[in-house]
């Protein structure tokens, strides 16, 4: 018999019914509640869906970088990330919301701080399908710009990300919000399962946001990187994060400064998402 891949809304459960109940814990515990929430009946095939209610649209959380006692990078001419951030994500969410497919929640809509583990963590409560961590850094080197985009690794993808990673990863500390209380073997297991299809995730709307960007927005070289932030921690929501130029490059802080810069750069990133949902299918009819 084959073996049963659980979606990843499956997943979510799974892992929210093995946060609040501990003891269900075991490998066949874990099945059947995969199983249960697969099949209508002992080999029938399910009934028709015949009510007239809509499926829930797949929630898309937008996160904008640091905030209140936390300014982010601060641009050669004095702005603050935390403000641009905020800026263009509210622009984001505009527009997300004006087109209706998808239910935007933001990490914070104003100007307060939120340790990063509490990020990941409303992205859970709020079962978001799609994590966008947005941000504007600062490099070492002002001559480079261009808008770039970064899923979860390990090692780094360069050296210029590891920095990069590790002045963002300053904020505070990871603690493993998504795994409180449960033991490590238990963590193992569900991050095993979960992991591959969230990673493959992570990528393609890595790959959608570049080639959305392409066209109207400037790239750095190799936009596509990786490397450990803390915001991408996820082990279940695929979770991007998008420098959308950086502060410490005086044409790119300029840019960023402008609301129609801001519209462009929000405009890709919704046609990205776009592109994204597109790929993994969300549409859960496929008659053969
Ligand atoms: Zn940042």
């Amino acid at each position: 018999m084959p073996f049963l891949k659980p979606t990843r809304r499956q997943m979510h459960g799974l892992i929210g019914a093995a946060m609040a109940s501990p003891s269900l814990l075991s490998g066949e515990a874990a099945l059947a509640a995969v199983h249960h929430g697969t099949h209508g009946g002992k080999g029938k095939k399910a009934p028709a869906i015949t009510g007239k209610a809509q499926p829930p649209k797949p929630v898309v959380m937008l996160d904008p970088g640091h905030g209140g006692k936390d300014p982010g990078a601060i641009g050669v001419s004095g702005t603050y990330e935390k403000h641009i951030a905020a800026a263009a994500a509210k622009e984001l969410y505009r527009q997300i919301k004006a087109a209706g497919h998808y239910d935007v929640v933001m990490t914070r809509a104003d100007d307060h701080f939120i340790p990063l583990e509490g990020r990941v963590d409303l992205a859970h409560r709020h079962k978001a399908q799609l994590f966008i961590s947005m941000h504007a850094d600062a490099l070492h080197d002002p001559g480079v710009r261009g808008a770039s985009v970064y899923t979860l690794s390990n090692g780094a993808s360069d050296a210029q990300t590891a920095s990069l990673a590790q002045t963002e990863n300053n904020a505070d500390r990871f603690a493993g919000p998504a795994f409180h209380g449960m033991s490590s073997e238990v963590q193992a297991i569900l991050t095993s399962l979960v992991h591959e299809e969230t990673r493959r995730g992570s990528a393609h709307m890595a790959a959608s946001v570049v080639s959305a960007f392409k066209p109207r927005i400037g790239l750095l070289r190799h936009p596509a990187r990786h490397a450990g932030f803390v915001v991408l921690k996820s082990a279940d929501i695929p979770s991007v994060l998008v420098e959308m130029g950086f502060m410490s490059n005086r044409h790119d802080e300029a840019a960023l400064r402008q609301g129609i810069y801001r519209q462009q750069v929000a405009s890709a990133m919704n046609a990205a998402i776009d592109r994204y949902f597109r790929g993994v299918g969300t549409s859960p009819t496929r008659s053969g």
